[in-house]
């Protein structure tokens, strides 16, 4: 009985309270304890080779080799005080998800006993070899090796284990032609991309010059939790994460009440203990509450250095799934686990900030500082608007399809929504009004009536895939189990590149004599005018909304994520990502192919777990049922149901034929044509086997259902 294991487990979970740290610990030794700062290392290491290492990290010079073996010195000696016995590479795949190889740092003596080792050959390049890693045709078998190469902005930690820990250096992976292997190399050069765009307007706009700016991320990560004995008796979540049968759960969110509702014991016991490790790994995370749907939770953190942010957001994914487990539960981060029931997202929220930490859409307190906070905005509105197309490829992926779309996620149509204030200040701009009488000099406003810009601004539309949220914004598109690696690195491009085009055009005003405020009036003025379509303020979900998108303002409706990947190597964003060095053309030509296949395994293995959970549990369960049917006698209750367990049976089975058939043909040899297949005839067949199996769930008599019920799943406590 199914409700009995979930009471056994719930038991099970209680841990050792006195081992918890008090809160003095927390904020005085546990935060980055098992991270190895600047602070840590310069204390281990001699003032000049310190020196030699900042310049590498600050202005991105190449790592003296002789330092290496001093620098690899500290880091065994600090991580195997902290009880490690190895070490890795720990980099970020094509997979999305991250890679380690571990080595340990014994070796023996040559005399029969052993010695701990670590080089600076070791610290700043390895060979994993990791031939099977997808690469997109970028590895020919005879330039197999790829290498994995230290990547010094990121600082190395321990991750822990019941036996031990393992020193986790960060990476970037290549192959030996110095192609990106990895998610990594192309958010760095991103991140180079956007500081050396930003950076001549920003001297411009008066700012000291080797000032330096970096996008700024936080990521809000949503989940579901489920007891650990319900999700092994359900092969789909087991195999492919979401599940592929079950009727909707008789309460579900239509009433509600989970939001931000109160947090139950075990739930609340998994999470603090989630965040002591989060602390510990210097993963500053501040916020947990329930999300809307039952089961379903949120953590925030604070923003960080974006691809500080990216290797966060990893293992912030690892810890979650990894304790989870001791409280007897299992975290699911698959966009959509159950059918009918709202999707989980990973909101993206976005900024610029310079090294001072000033963030560069803080609307300020002067009209000068909102000269720079609009002219940044309108490079915003052009980018996206130009990039539709990347920004949809960015969160691509068969699994966020369920939810970009649906009625609950943002749709699959990029838009803007700038929140009231500050659409009503461009529109006044663009139509030059709020001017009043002579002195209407800055922006066409008057300076003296400039609206203050709010900051924080109320009103929040929960519809709109991209937002401005008072001092940043916020893409929404993008998918809980997704690395946000590569959506950085598109926003971080196309702002670049919208920067920098808006600054040629602001110099030329500039060295035709305008004065800075009119020459940024005309441009934010221009700028909002021809983009003005990407801004959207009403229902997202609405078919209204699709319609006049589509029709009025020709925005791009790239409903699933095969749309979408056909775009990625479109001659303008060959050009687009080449002209910043982020990622060539091969590069690109790889990404598409892997996430054609991607995408296809994805939904193939999904095919094929559906037709086994059918044929090999549904069926018999269904045909069970029938005989205790056979055996019992003719009332009218029993001959009723016996006719329409029947009838759903001969459904499913007739449905179960064809989902075979499309599981074996594939559609053709390349990777988009497989893809293309698995979505046009797999995702229907698969359909149809849910629909009569979620039809015999409502009939079959509860002893026989084999399958444990969204109603027992969502409700544990
Ligand atoms: P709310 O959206 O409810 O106002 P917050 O403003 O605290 O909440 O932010 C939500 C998320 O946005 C958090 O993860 C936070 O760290 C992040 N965030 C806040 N400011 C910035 C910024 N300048 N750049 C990037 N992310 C930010
Ligand atoms: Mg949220």
């Amino acid at each position: 009985n199914h409700d009995l294991d979930v009471t056994s487990a719930a038991r099970n979970w209680r841990v050792d309270a006195a081992a918890a740290p008090t809160p003095a610990q927390v904020v005085g030794e546990l935060f980055a304890r098992d991270v190895l700062t600047l602070e840590e290392l310069k204390a281990r290491i001699s003032k000049p080779e310190y020196g030699s290492l900042r310049a590498t990290l600050e202005r991105g010079e190449r790592l003296d080799p002789r330092i290496a073996d001093t620098v690899a010195l500290a880091m065994k000696t600090w991580a195997m005080e902290r009880g490690a016995t190895h070490y890795t590479h720990w980099f970020q795949p094509l997979t999305g998800a991250t890679a380690e190889k571990h080595d340990s740092f014994v070796s023996p003596n040559g005399d029969g006993l052993a010695i701990a080792t670590f080089s600076g050959k070791e610290l700043i390049q390895a060979e994993p070899d990791a031939s099977s890693f997808p690469s997109g045709g970028l590895r020919a078998t005879f330039e197999a090796r790829g290498y994995t190469a230290w990547d010094p902005s990121s600082p190395a930690f321990i991750i822990r284990h019941a036996n031990g820990a393992t020193l986790c250096i960060p990476a970037v992976f290549a192959s030996w032609t110095g192609e990106a292997l990895d998610l990594k190399t192309p958010l760095l050069r991103s991140m180079e991309a956007l500081n050396q765009a930003v950076t001549p307007v920003l001297r411009l706009f008066g700012a000291s010059a080797g000032t330096r700016v970096v996008s700024t991320v936080g990521a809000e990560q949503e989940y579901f939790l489920i007891a650990e004995e319900y999700f092994y008796r359900r092969p789909d979540l087991v195999t492919t994460g979401r599940t592929l049968f079950g009727t909707r759960p008789p309460r579900g969110q239509e009433l509600e009440d989970h939001y931000f509702g109160e947090i139950p014991d075990r739930v609340l016991s998994f999470m603090t203990d989630a965040e002591m490790q989060l602390y510990a790994l210097g993963i500053p995370v501040k916020t947990r509450h329930k999300e809307v749907a039952p089961g379903q939770f949120e953590i925030a953190p604070i923003f960080e250095t974006g691809n500080v942010a990216a290797d966060h957001q990893q293992l912030l994914m690892q810890v979650l799934r990894n304790t989870a487990r001791r409280y007897g539960l299992v975290c699911l981060m698959h966009e959509k686990p159950f059918a009918g029931v709202n999707g989980s997202g990973k909101h993206c929220n976005w900024s610029m900030g310079t090294d001072a930490g000033e963030n560069l859409f803080e609307p300020g307190d002067t009209p000068h500082e909102n000269l720079q906070f609009l002219f940044f905005c309108a490079a915003v509105l052009k980018a996206v608007d130009e990039h539709q197309d990347l920004l949809r490829v960015s969160v691509a992926g068969a699994s966020n399809d369920h939810r970009l779309g649906a009625n609950e996620a943002p749709p699959a149509i990029l838009s803007i929504f700038l929140g009231s204030e500050l659409s009503d200040i461009f529109s006044r701009l663009e139509s030059g009004q709020g001017g009043r009488g002579p002195e209407a000099g800055l922006l066409g406003l008057g300076s003296s009536v400039l609206p203050p810009i709010p900051r924080h601004a109320g009103d929040r539309n929960r519809t709109s895939p991209f937002a401005f949220t008072g001092n940043k914004f916020e893409f929404r598109a993008v998918g809980s189990s997704q690395s946000i690696s590569f959506p950085i690195t598109v926003l971080n491009t196309i702002v670049a590149d919208a920067v920098q085009t808006l600054t040629t055009e602001l110099e030329a005003r500039l060295s035709r004599g305008l004065a800075l405020d009119e020459a940024v009036g005309e441009i934010v003025r221009g700028t909002y005018s021809a983009h003005r379509r990407i801004v959207f303020g009403g229902d997202g979900y609405s078919a209204e909304w699709h319609r006049e998108a589509e029709e009025e303002r020709g925005l791009l409706n790239l409903r699933t994520s095969i749309d979408a990947i056909r775009h990625l190597n479109d001659e303008k964003n060959l050009r687009l990502f080449g002209r910043f060095g982020v990622l060539s053309e091969r590069e690109l030509a790889a990404r598409q192919e892997i996430l054609y296949d991607i995408y296809f395994k994805t939904v193939n293995i999904e095919g094929e777990t559906t037709e086994a959970v059918a044929q090999t549990m549904i069926l018999p369960a269904a045909v069970d049922y029938l005989v205790d049917l056979g055996q019992a006698g003719g009332s009218r209750a029993v001959r009723s149901t016996l006719a329409e367990v029947e009838a759903a049976a001969d459904e499913l089975y007739g449905a179960l034929q064809l989902l075979r058939e499309q599981n074996r043909a594939l559609g053709g040899d390349e990777a988009h044509e497989k893809a293309h297949h698995v979505r046009d005839h797999v995702l229907p067949a698969m359909d149809g086997v849910r629909q009569a199996a979620d039809r015999l769930e409502k009939l079959v008599a509860d002893r026989h259902w084999p399958l444990p019920t969204y109603r027992q799943m969502l409700f544990v406590k």
